[in-house]
Protein backbone atom coordinates (compact mmCIF):
# COMPACT_ATOMS: atom_id res chain seq x y z
CA UNK A 1 0.00 0.00 0.00
CA UNK A 2 1.00 3.23 -0.95
CA UNK A 3 1.76 5.92 1.76
CA UNK A 4 2.46 9.64 2.48
CA UNK A 5 6.91 9.53 3.52
CA UNK A 6 8.29 11.70 5.59
CA UNK A 7 10.81 14.12 4.29
CA UNK A 8 14.52 14.21 5.78
CA UNK A 9 15.82 17.56 5.91
CA UNK A 10 19.44 19.18 5.77
CA UNK A 11 21.17 18.25 8.94
CA UNK A 12 19.50 14.46 8.85
CA UNK A 13 23.02 12.18 8.12
CA UNK A 14 20.90 10.39 5.92
CA UNK A 15 20.88 13.16 3.00
CA UNK A 16 24.81 13.02 3.34
CA UNK A 17 24.90 9.16 2.79
CA UNK A 18 26.31 7.37 -0.16
CA UNK A 19 23.39 5.16 -0.97
CA UNK A 20 23.35 1.79 -2.17
CA UNK A 21 22.35 0.21 -5.08
CA UNK A 22 18.94 -2.20 -5.60
CA UNK A 23 19.87 -5.61 -5.74
CA UNK A 24 17.84 -6.37 -8.95
CA UNK A 25 15.93 -9.14 -6.98
CA UNK A 26 14.10 -6.86 -4.85
CA UNK A 27 13.09 -4.58 -8.16
CA UNK A 28 9.45 -6.91 -8.62
CA UNK A 29 8.95 -7.56 -4.93
CA UNK A 30 5.59 -6.15 -3.88
CA UNK A 31 7.22 -3.91 -1.17
CA UNK A 32 9.63 -2.15 -3.06
CA UNK A 33 7.07 -1.49 -5.50
CA UNK A 34 4.79 0.29 -2.99
CA UNK A 35 7.82 2.26 -1.68
CA UNK A 36 8.22 3.51 -5.31
CA UNK A 37 4.50 4.52 -5.74
CA UNK A 38 4.80 6.58 -1.87
CA UNK A 39 7.93 7.85 -3.28
CA UNK A 40 5.48 9.41 -6.13
CA UNK A 41 2.42 10.25 -4.25
CA UNK A 42 5.06 12.40 -1.74
CA UNK A 43 6.89 14.39 -4.45
CA UNK A 44 3.38 15.09 -5.90
CA UNK A 45 2.00 16.44 -2.48
CA UNK A 46 5.10 18.53 -1.67
CA UNK A 47 5.57 19.46 -5.38
CA UNK A 48 8.55 18.67 -6.21
CA UNK A 49 9.98 18.14 -9.95
CA UNK A 50 11.83 14.90 -8.89
CA UNK A 51 12.67 12.92 -5.29
CA UNK A 52 15.53 10.73 -4.15
CA UNK A 53 15.35 7.92 -1.48
CA UNK A 54 17.76 9.10 0.82
CA UNK A 55 15.46 12.04 0.80
CA UNK A 56 12.76 9.92 2.38
CA UNK A 57 15.18 8.05 4.81
CA UNK A 58 15.66 5.31 2.49
CA UNK A 59 19.33 5.04 1.48
CA UNK A 60 18.95 3.63 -1.76
CA UNK A 61 19.72 4.67 -5.19
CA UNK A 62 15.90 5.32 -6.52
CA UNK A 63 14.72 8.61 -8.04
CA UNK A 64 11.71 9.62 -9.33
CA UNK A 65 10.32 12.52 -11.42
CA UNK A 66 7.50 13.90 -11.91
CA UNK A 67 5.73 13.46 -14.99
CA UNK A 68 4.92 16.68 -16.00
CA UNK A 69 8.24 17.77 -15.83
CA UNK A 70 8.89 17.01 -19.80
CA UNK A 71 11.79 14.37 -19.33
CA UNK A 72 10.85 11.60 -21.50
CA UNK A 73 12.72 8.83 -23.10
CA UNK A 74 13.17 8.60 -27.08
CA UNK A 75 9.42 7.57 -27.26
CA UNK A 76 8.31 10.42 -25.59
CA UNK A 77 7.18 8.51 -22.75
CA UNK A 78 7.84 10.32 -19.10
CA UNK A 79 10.59 8.68 -17.04
CA UNK A 80 9.24 8.34 -13.96
CA UNK A 81 11.29 5.87 -12.00
CA UNK A 82 15.49 5.38 -12.42
CA UNK A 83 16.51 2.94 -10.19
CA UNK A 84 20.55 2.95 -9.92
CA UNK A 85 21.18 5.83 -12.45
CA UNK A 86 24.82 6.59 -13.82
CA UNK A 87 25.13 9.64 -15.62
CA UNK A 88 28.38 10.37 -17.69
CA UNK A 89 28.56 14.19 -18.89
CA UNK A 90 28.64 14.40 -22.11
CA UNK A 91 30.36 18.25 -22.76
CA UNK A 92 32.37 20.72 -20.83
CA UNK A 93 29.40 23.26 -21.45
CA UNK A 94 27.30 24.41 -18.40
CA UNK A 95 24.36 25.51 -17.70
CA UNK A 96 22.99 27.68 -14.29
CA UNK A 97 19.30 27.36 -13.07
CA UNK A 98 18.10 28.18 -9.96
CA UNK A 99 17.41 25.68 -8.03
CA UNK A 100 15.32 24.50 -4.83
CA UNK A 101 15.22 21.08 -2.87
CA UNK A 102 12.67 19.37 -0.70
CA UNK A 103 15.26 18.54 1.87
CA UNK A 104 16.35 22.75 1.89
CA UNK A 105 12.45 23.97 2.15
CA UNK A 106 12.58 27.64 1.81
CA UNK A 107 15.70 28.45 -0.52
CA UNK A 108 16.57 28.92 -3.78
CA UNK A 109 20.19 28.74 -4.90
CA UNK A 110 21.64 29.39 -8.97
CA UNK A 111 23.45 26.53 -9.68
CA UNK A 112 26.03 25.74 -12.59
CA UNK A 113 25.58 21.80 -14.12
CA UNK A 114 26.86 20.62 -17.49
CA UNK A 115 24.33 20.91 -19.97
CA UNK A 116 24.50 17.03 -21.84
CA UNK A 117 24.76 14.16 -20.10
CA UNK A 118 23.97 10.55 -20.99
CA UNK A 119 21.77 8.32 -18.07
CA UNK A 120 21.84 4.56 -17.71
CA UNK A 121 19.31 3.02 -15.19
CA UNK A 122 16.98 0.74 -14.76
CA UNK A 123 12.76 1.63 -14.90
CA UNK A 124 10.25 0.35 -11.77
CA UNK A 125 10.01 -3.35 -14.44
CA UNK A 126 14.03 -3.70 -14.20
CA UNK A 127 14.20 -2.83 -17.82
CA UNK A 128 17.31 -0.69 -18.83
CA UNK A 129 16.99 2.81 -19.86
CA UNK A 130 19.38 4.43 -21.73
CA UNK A 131 19.30 7.91 -23.37
CA UNK A 132 21.27 11.27 -23.80
CA UNK A 133 19.68 14.18 -22.33
CA UNK A 134 20.22 18.13 -22.05
CA UNK A 135 19.00 21.47 -20.80
CA UNK A 136 16.17 21.30 -17.89
CA UNK A 137 16.09 17.70 -18.19
CA UNK A 138 20.02 16.59 -17.60
CA UNK A 139 19.81 19.54 -14.83
CA UNK A 140 17.27 17.95 -12.78
CA UNK A 141 18.50 14.60 -13.41
CA UNK A 142 21.86 15.89 -11.74
CA UNK A 143 20.22 17.18 -9.03
CA UNK A 144 18.50 14.03 -7.96
CA UNK A 145 21.33 12.08 -8.64
CA UNK A 146 23.33 14.13 -6.35
CA UNK A 147 21.40 12.66 -3.47
CA UNK A 148 22.35 9.63 -4.20
CA UNK A 149 26.05 10.85 -3.40
CA UNK A 150 24.94 12.64 -0.23
CA UNK A 151 25.60 16.10 -2.33
CA UNK A 152 23.31 18.73 -1.87
CA UNK A 153 22.41 21.67 -4.43
CA UNK A 154 23.76 24.21 -1.88
CA UNK A 155 27.15 22.30 -2.05
CA UNK A 156 27.92 23.43 -6.06
CA UNK A 157 26.79 27.36 -5.22
CA UNK A 158 29.77 29.21 -6.41
CA UNK A 159 28.69 32.96 -6.04
CA UNK A 160 26.88 32.91 -2.72
CA UNK A 161 25.23 36.16 -3.54
CA UNK A 162 23.18 34.04 -5.66
CA UNK A 163 21.88 32.72 -2.97
CA UNK A 164 18.12 33.58 -1.53
CA UNK A 165 15.27 32.79 0.38
CA UNK A 166 12.19 32.09 -1.72
CA UNK A 167 10.10 35.52 -1.10
CA UNK A 168 13.55 37.32 -1.72
CA UNK A 169 14.04 35.28 -5.08
CA UNK A 170 10.86 36.61 -6.09
CA UNK A 171 11.11 40.01 -5.04
CA UNK A 172 15.07 40.31 -6.33
CA UNK A 173 15.54 37.36 -8.86
CA UNK A 174 12.54 36.25 -10.34
CA UNK A 175 11.78 39.69 -12.39
CA UNK A 176 15.59 39.57 -13.92
CA UNK A 177 15.11 36.27 -14.60
CA UNK A 178 11.78 37.28 -16.66
CA UNK A 179 13.72 39.89 -18.82
CA UNK A 180 16.66 37.75 -19.24
CA UNK A 181 14.42 35.27 -20.78
CA UNK A 182 11.87 37.50 -22.82
CA UNK A 183 15.00 38.42 -24.18
CA UNK A 184 16.41 35.22 -25.27
CA UNK A 185 12.08 33.26 -25.94
CA UNK A 186 12.66 31.03 -23.96
CA UNK A 187 10.84 29.50 -20.86
CA UNK A 188 10.78 31.24 -17.52
CA UNK A 189 9.24 28.90 -15.37
CA UNK A 190 11.92 26.47 -16.25
CA UNK A 191 14.17 28.55 -14.28
CA UNK A 192 12.76 27.37 -10.60
CA UNK A 193 12.25 24.24 -9.43
CA UNK A 194 12.25 22.39 -6.29
CA UNK A 195 13.65 18.41 -6.29
ZN1 LIG B 1 16.85 17.92 -3.81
Amino acid sequence: MKQLLNVARMGNPILRRKAEEVALARIPESEFQDFLDSMILTMHEYEGVGLAAPQVHQSLRVVVLHEEAGIANEGEQPLTVLINPRITVLTKDRSSMWEGCLSVPGLRGKVSRPNRIRLQALDRAGKTIQLELDGFAAIVIQHECDHLDGVLFLDRIENRQELAFEREFERYFRPELETEFEAEGENAAEEEEAS
